[in-house]
């Protein structure tokens, strides 16, 4: 009886994929599952059989009947699917699908690109430093005066005496230089971070973008012609430059750079205060003395370097009026981009 059981299974396998139709469907049902259908039959033989061999016959008899049951329930809905009589009224299957929902890159990454590939564009390439650097790194080579305000403890988050959270990219600088003879041109891309209280311009971490360029005779005009450029690339081809004299310790001479207003062109608006300008970023003629500190020797080389936050130039071109959004991780703002 088990040979019988299992060569019905491979005539029901044969048998079920010849079915193409509803009705032979439902004919081969009845042959198997009718109340005078095969299976019915063996139950009724099951009967019959021996005490020792009706467990084992009683299971193979089972497992038939859940085969066949499951096999000609797959193959009805597979029949209901693609019979033309069976589509749900208004059903158009010829309109195209909907697209799945897909991520996009952070705006503050998106932006870092770009200005990364505009710098590669001038010959820059990208250098790196720690996060937590030494004070000597972040002030003391960088010509800080001790007593000068920033070395606060309400502007530095200190880790102890000697040790803080970088409080500007520029530690890089010296850090490529003791590592590298001129000529230098790199960008450093990186977190900041500055004890300030949180609100819509002022985030406690944020990125900014140094640029540092060391040779023979390098000049405050390569400085301005470089940063033009960059203006230009970034925010558009009406972009102006202007710089206003400025104090840095590790630069001299020093400016901050203005741009010209590129929602109102220079006729003054809300965004730039009236003005026609904004401010955009700080620059200048590297100091002897950070050359010094680094190993450099400050009668041989010149060079400027510049800096600028990530988040202000991305808020200024995208028109983002609160700084916090950028952490905030609200798709609704992120998909905007
Ligand atoms: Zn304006």
């Amino acid at each position: 009886m088990q040979q019988e059981i299992d060569g019905l299974k491979v005539e029901f396998e044969q048998e079920i994929a010849n079915v193409d139709s509803e009705k032979s469907l439902e004919a081969l049902r009845v042959r198997y599952l009718g109340r005078k259908g095969i299976l019915a039959g063996l139950f009724k033989q099951l009967g019959a059989a021996s005490k020792e061999d009706k467990p084992l016959l009683g299971k193979s008899i089972h497992g038939l009947q859940k085969l066949v049951q499951e096999t000609l329930d797959a193959k009805n809905a597979e029949i209901a699917l693609s019979g033309d009589e069976l589509t749900p009224a208004g059903f158009d299957p010829s309109l195209p699908g909907r697209l799945p929902w897909r991520g996009n890159r952070h705006v503050l990454a998106a932006a870092l690109d770009d200005v990364i590939a505009i710098f590669h564009g001038m010959g820059f390439s990208v250098a790196d430093g720690p996060e937590v650097e030494l004070d000597f790194y972040n002030f003391q080579s960088l010509n800080f005066p001790d007593d000068h305000p920033s070395r606060d403890l309400q502007d530095t988050f200190y880790v102890d005496n000697d040790v803080l959270l970088r409080t500007h990219t520029s530690p890089v600088q010296v850090r490529y230089m003791e590592n590298n003879p001129p000529p230098v041109r790199i960008i450093v891309p990186g977190r900041v971070y500055r004890n300030e209280a949180i609100d819509a311009s002022h985030a406690a971490e944020f990125h900014q973008m140094e640029g540092l360029y060391v040779d023979k005779s390098v000049t405050l005009g390569d400085l301005k012609t470089t940063l033009s450029h960059f203006a230009r690339e970034y925010f558009g081809p009406a972009a102006k430059l202007r710089f206003r004299p400025h104090f840095f310790p590790f630069t001299e001479p020093s400016a901050e750079a203005d741009m010209t207003c590129f929602i109102c062109g220079g006729k003054g608006c809300r965004v730039c205060g009236n003005t026609g300008w904004i401010e955009i970023l700080g620059a200048g003629m590297v100091h002897p003395n950070v050359f010094s500190s680094a190993g450099y020797n400050p009668e041989e080389v010149t060079g400027f370097a510049f800096g600028f936050g990530i988040e202000r130039i991305a808020m200024l071109k995208y028109g983002i009026e609160d700084i916090r959004l950028f952490l905030e991780n609200d798709t609704r703002f992120l998909s905007q981009f």
